[in-house]
């Protein structure tokens, strides 16, 4: 496995995906340069066996799969999410202080560390709605300088700050954007610029701040990357590079990318939509098969939900349960919950874990401490769309949910190896709870 290789190619990934649109736009690049064929929604598909296709939806969840024959057996899937908790700019976001300053108003999208947002460079990036001859068009912009800062007050005017504070987003949260001017709606005109046309002509925006802190390796021996977004975008990078490199035979090789898990998943393009059901019955359709076709072939498929778990913390070993204790660099993470908020069980973990063998790739295993609630994920909101033999997995990380997180340098290449071999494979149900494996 050339570690560097794969780490050099994700935080280049990660540089250029500041939000959802942006992951978008960069995993459909490595899917066209890879002889993929995007389909759109509102088009009627014509698939051919021995193929590959991609389809967004919003221009913020993208779907992508590798049809090997028309007689598939099923589907081997793995499902990621694309946005970050963040702070999104409201509509007219220009506030003014003491007639000096301009700071924007913004509100929270996610659950996000707050502190670290505070006293760095920050930027501007998303999609502007611009109005044409006939209707509307999406533009993304990104304003690629640094542009923005949240100060933190000074602490002779917070002495309490250390022992704890609770931050209100609505007054600690906004950042400075300019000197008063008598510009009228420099913000906005900026953003037009960027997006190529007059303030006038933008109709909506759905904007947001990113961190300006690029990628990088941290520790003795780099074996640490760090970086924004690596939950989840480490885990929607490594399914497309392993869908690209993978060799499906019996089954179609699916990789689903979603929006929305930061906020419950429950928009149009979110991990509870049709998206995902809509596309298998779309494939299903195109080769002539019949509705029980699909239900049998949903019986012979296989989701791995891939959505990034936490590492045992240096600082708080005590946080972690005492006998599922997940490191970086020891590979894939297989989250159990008993209640159900990640799915795995006894089967899906055992499907999982033969890949996971077949791969060479090491795995570990992490539950919560019986004492504490965890976070949830997209695994059993889709099984409400899709219901299947389901696992969830994820990446070992610190500082989840903070504008720069950190990941080891290993697991980024195991879970593309087990990617390619969950892609490459096929998992036939011989009677409930039976299953034959090919690879
Ligand atoms: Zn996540």
């Amino acid at each position: 496995m050339n570690f560097k290789k794969v780490n050099d190619g994700l935080l280049d990934f990660l540089n250029h995906s500041p939000n959802a649109f942006f992951a978008v736009k960069n995993m459909k690049h490595i899917l066209c340069d890879a002889g993929f064929q995007e389909l759109h929604e509102g088009e009627s598909w014509k698939l051919e066996e021995n193929a590959d296709y991609f389809v967004t939806r919003n221009d913020s969840a993208l779907i992508a799969f590798r049809i090997p024959k028309k007689n598939f057996k099923g589907f081997q899937m793995m499902a990621s999410h694309c946005d970050s908790p963040v702070f999104k700019i409201k509509a007219n976001a220009e506030i003014t202080i003491d007639d000096q300053y301009v700071k924007l108003n913004v509100e929270k999208y996610g659950g996000m560390l707050c502190a670290p947002w505070l006293d760095r460079p920050l930027s501007v990036a998303g999609r502007v709605m611009v109005v044409t001859k006939n209707g509307v068009e999406t533009r993304l912009v990104n304003i690629e300088r640094d542009l923005l800062i949240i100060p933190n007050l000074a602490i002779h005017m917070n002495r309490e700050v250390n022992d704890g504070y609770k931050f209100n987003a609505q007054v600690d949260m906004l950042p400075l954007f300019s000197e008063k001017s008598d510009e009228k709606n420099a913000f906005l005109k900026l953003i037009a610029k960027e997006a190529g046309c007059d303030a006038d002509d933008i109709l909506d925006t759905d904007l947001f701040l990113y961190n300006r802190m690029q990628g990088t390796y941290v520790g003795e021996n780099q074996e640490f990357i760090c970086s924004g977004r690596l939950d989840d975008l480490q885990c929607a990078y490594s399914s497309i590079q392993a869908l690209v490199q993978a060799k499906p035979k019996d089954s179609v090789a699916v990789a689903c990318v979603f929006d929305n898990e930061e906020v419950g998943s429950g928009t149009k393009q979110g991990a509870a939509s049709t998206f995902l059901k809509d596309t298998l019955h779309r494939i299903n359709a195109s080769f002539g098969h019949t509705e029980e076709e699909y239900l049998k072939s949903l019986t012979s498929s296989f989701l791995v939900s891939a959505d990034n778990a936490h590492s045992v913390h240096p600082n708080h070993p005590d946080k972690a349960d005492p006998t599922n204790r997940p490191y970086m660099n020891k590979g894939i993470v297989i989250k159990y919950s008993a209640n159900q908020k990640y799915t795995t069980d006894a089967v899906s973990g055992a499907l999982f874990r033969t890949i996971c063998k077949k791969a060479e790739v090491p795995y570990q295993t992490f539950t919560n401490r019986s004492d504490m609630l965890g976070g949830s994920t997209l695994g059993n909101i889709s099984q409400a769309q899709v219901a299947l033999n389901t696992v969830d997995i994820g990446l070992p990380q610190l500082a989840m949910h903070s504008p720069y997180e950190t990941a080891g340098t290993k697991d980024t290449a195991y879970l593309i190896e087990a990617a390619k071999v969950l892609f490459s494979s096929s998992i036939e149900s011989i009677g409930d709870g039976n299953y034959k494996i090919s690879f």
